[in-house]
């Protein structure tokens, strides 16, 4: 999502030739025939903040993605159990939605699509990467596709290869690693009760859990797992799973009537020791790869984005060298700041939570009812998740 993210927004700027490489193949698309929606139990979704929202609509897109999204109304902040409940309106922030949530499959179309009407990119999907070369005036990426080899050059490349970044290994580049010792069990579900736009964030014993509305009435579920306690949920029946689903979370979204699969993902945090060298940029879960506790990573990846482009286009076109080193360590240096903010915000709240201490626990309860209390630290709370401060 990051790469062709990035690659659309170069894309308008006139004069630069960009070449997307991705290991999958990409399913094929007539350019004028409708996009194969196909509704979806399984699918895996992304809340966008109001500002990823607002840069697709720039792009032109966000009429086709918000066919298959849904807007956020409201977030209530819970604990299980306990006495503390936080809730943030949109309405009381004179915003229409504090963001959207999207299925990962709806959005992949509409941006592949748009990539592939884009004059100044070429797509090579179904290539592996192999090698990389850095000289002084260019870099060069050595290719296979099937039994063919071949290399391709340029004066920048972005690695977007995700958390295991083989870019980031073979530039050379260390990245840090701590694992939470947990996973996230994901999984779409349905309840007796409407969503009406609320998105809920519920501290549980077992760990963090967010419920997010999506289209038709069905609602998204990440579910946070001490790791190896996740099989059980995955191999037992619908009734069984939506019977403990229930127990944990408690029925302020209603009883959960209906289920799709589970799939399970570890969860680490993973942080590249830096993300510029001369001619190459770390970008997206290869720069930092997040805990989805607070639905934060892909919308911090997109401002890297914007703020990446910015860069480039200007030095494009003032006729200079994109994969300048200063250029490239000025967005880096630009950037840090906010990655390191998010990047310690979803870990604090992943690790405040996870602490079932008596006296912690009375601590954060009473901070979300303050933090309710106050209307000033609410409305940067939610300028926060909105993207629109940092
Ligand atoms: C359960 C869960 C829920 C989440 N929810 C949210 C949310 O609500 N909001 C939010 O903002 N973020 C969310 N995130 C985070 C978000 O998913 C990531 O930030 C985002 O996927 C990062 O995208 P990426 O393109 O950097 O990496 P990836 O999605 O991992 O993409 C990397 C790409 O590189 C390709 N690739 C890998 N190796 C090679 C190679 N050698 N050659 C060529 N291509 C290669 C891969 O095939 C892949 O397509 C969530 C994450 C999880 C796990």
């Amino acid at each position: 999502m990051v790469g062709v993210t990035l690659a659309l927004l170069l894309a308008r700027e006139p004069g630069l030739a960009i070449t997307l490489v991705e290991s999958i193949s990409f399913p094929p698309l007539e350019p004028d025939a409708p996009l194969p929606y196909r509704p979806s139990f399984d699918a895996r979704n992304t809340a966008l903040s109001r500002r990823t929202v607002s840069t697709y609509r720039e792009l032109g897109l966000w009429d086709d993605m918000q066919l298959h999204a849904t807007s956020i109304h409201e977030i209530h902040v819970s604990e299980r159990g306990h006495f503390g409940m936080s809730r943030l309106v949109a309405d009381e922030e004179n915003v229409e939605s504090f963001g959207q949530v999207i299925e990962n499959a709806w959005m992949g179309l509409v941006l592949l699509r748009a990539l592939r009407q884009c004059s100044n990119v070429t797509v090579r999907d179904g290539v592996t990467l192999t090698g990389i070369r850095v000289q002084e005036s260019h870099v060069s990426a050595e290719l296979k596709k099937g039994d063919e080899s071949f290399t391709l050059s340029a004066p920048l490349l972005v690695a977007a290869d995700g958390a295991n970044s083989p870019c980031r290994e073979l530039l050379g580049v260390n990245a840090t690693t701590t694992a939470y010792d947990q996973v996230a069990l994901v999984t779409t579900v349905a309840t007796h009760l409407p969503h009406d736009h609320i998105a809920y964030e519920r501290f549980t014993e077992s760990g963090p859990m967010a419920v997010l509305p999506l289209p038709e009435n069905r609602r998204a579920v990440v579910w946070t797992l001490p790791a190896g306690t996740e099989q059980p949920l995955i191999d037992c029946s619908d009734d069984e799973f939506l019977a403990q689903l229930q127990a944990a979370f408690g029925k302020r979204a209603g009883r959960f009537v209906k289920t799709a699969k589970r799939f399970a993902y570890p969860l680490a945090l993973t942080v590249a020791q830096t993300q510029t060298q001369p001619r190459a940029v770390i970008l997206g879960n290869a720069a930092h790869t997040l805990h989805p506790v607070a639905g934060q990573g892909f919308n911090l990846c997109l401002r890297d984005c914007l703020a990446l482009t910015e860069r480039l286009a200007q030095r494009h076109r003032e006729g200079g060298d994109i994969g300048e080193f200063s250029l490239l360590r000025d967005y880096e240096n630009a950037r840090i700041d906010d990655q390191h903010n998010v990047t310690s915000f979803s870990d604090r709240l992943v690790r405040g939570f996870s602490n079932n201490t008596p006296g912690l626990t009375l601590l954060r309860n009473v901070g979300m009812v303050t933090f309710d209390l106050l209307p000033a630290a609410k409305q940067a709370l939610a300028r926060y998740a909105m993207g629109l401060s940092h």
